[in-house]
């Protein structure tokens, strides 16, 4: 299918709503039965149609089959947040007595789930270090149900060979799920490789524009069917049909902006790569990066970010640094228009120090603003840096 006719056209029925151009908004919580025969269709059927907006809405219908095209799936469905659609996905593999093996530091709210939620439901979970596939295997049992993954990860954006690590679950008879928010769904496609259900915050790329929450789950039609009759209904995080209406923009602009990012991502971190106050890129996109080969080989392209470390051994400095920055903003989310420092010394008080990452981290998010522009922001802000 082409990218310009899954944005553009694939399922929005233009012919049904008037030739607008533009997706209808369709804001309603109920869907009238003309008789009672249609309402006892519906209600068996209410997977498939337009019954109750917690269940289906034509809006976030058009919204779920774009972006089970992009993943390239059967079916998808839509959340009302990131988080809630990797809670539903991971929820409806697991129950009381089972055990999974999820990679070390996923996304924060991901690691409350594994390390505190799920336990509290006699789930077991065992971190490893995900970038070694044989970690999932050795830390196998009887009872292992879910491999869940995230490639890149958070922060610190090292990869998993995911069809590695599929081939191991696959004969082991294990589910998989990644969590696929920092590829994006045009740069990288999990299930062409083995995964059975993909998440998106769609909060991020796939909105676009730091203005709308959103989170989507891609896979087969039986899983997303079973995840809508159980999770999906009974959690109740919808997706409003207008947020879904903002997500549908957003994904019209999704190659334009990916590709910009791209670009101006690589030119920010080669000017990064000569400066003597960072010590370091995490970015697997820098052919010294030790999956640099892996990342060449399972994503399209590089997106928009990367961590450094900085040349210092006081927090001061790394505050100064922050501090003197006027463009790029301090934010926790990413994937709009702006670019974003997130310094892992946010999290550190005087004498508490909460983070398990060194406090000379920062994680840089790259938008649609000029290189040149950004690249002058970071040059005053390293003059300022030591004071
Ligand atoms: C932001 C994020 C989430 C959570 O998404 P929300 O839309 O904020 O709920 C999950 N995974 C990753 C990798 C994220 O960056």
């Amino acid at each position: 299918m082409d990218l310009s006719y899954i944005l553009n056209e694939l399922g929005e029925n233009r012919a049904t709503y008037f030739n607008a151009v533009a997706p209808p908004i369709i804001q309603t919580s109920n869907f009238a039965c003309r008789t009672i025969d249609e309402m006892r269709y519906m209600l068996q059927h209410e997977a498939e149609v337009d019954f109750y907006t917690r269940g289906n809405n034509p809006t976030v219908d058009m919204l779920e089959k774009k972006l089970a095209a992009l993943e390239g799936t059967e079916h998808a469905i839509a959340f009302g947040s990131g988080i809630a659609a990797v809670s539903a996905a991971v929820l409806s593999q697991v129950k009381a007595g089972d055990h999974v093996v999820c990679i070390k530091k996923p996304y924060t709210w991901t690691n409350k789930l594994m390390r505190y939620f799920l336990p509290r439901y006699g789930v077991e979970v065992t971190m490893v270090d995900g970038s070694d596939a044989q970690n999932f295997a050795q830390a196998s049992k009887e009872n292992t149900v879910l491999y869940y993954l995230e490639s890149p990860n958070s922060f610190t954006f090292e990869l998993q060979d995911i069809a590695q690590v599929t081939a191991i679950a696959r004969e082991r008879n294990i589910c998989t799920i990644i969590d696929n928010s920092f590829a994006s769904p045009l740069y990288q496609n999990p299930a062409a490789m083995g995964v059975d259900l993909v998440v998106h915050s769609a909060t991020k790329y796939i909105g676009g524009h730091s203005d709308v929450m959103g989170g989507i789950i891609c896979g087969s039609r039986e899983r997303i069917n079973r995840i809508f009759s159980a999770e999906f209904m009974t959690l109740g995080a919808v997706l409003s049909p207008h947020d879904a209406w903002l997500l549908l923009r957003g994904l019209r602009t999704l190659p334009l902006r990916m590709d910009r990012i791209a670009k101006t991502t690589r030119q920010v971190v080669a000017y990064l790569q000569q400066k003597e106050q960072v010590a370091e890129i995490l970015w697997p996109f820098l052919p010294e990066h030790p999956q640099y080969y892996l990342a060449r080989k399972q994503m399209r392209n590089n997106t928009g970010q990367f961590t450094i470390r900085l040349n210092t051994d006081t927090i001061k400095e790394v505050d100064r640094f922050c501090d003197s920055l006027q463009h790029f903003l301090m934010a926790a989310s990413w994937g709009g228009h702006e670019s974003l420092i997130y310094p892992a010394a946010a999290s550190y008080k005087e004498g508490n120090y909460r983070s398990s990452l060194p406090f000379t981290l920062i994680r840089f998010y790259i938008g649609l603003e000029d290189p040149e522009y950004l690249i002058k922001d970071l040059e005053q802000a390293f003059l300022k840096m030591k004071g």
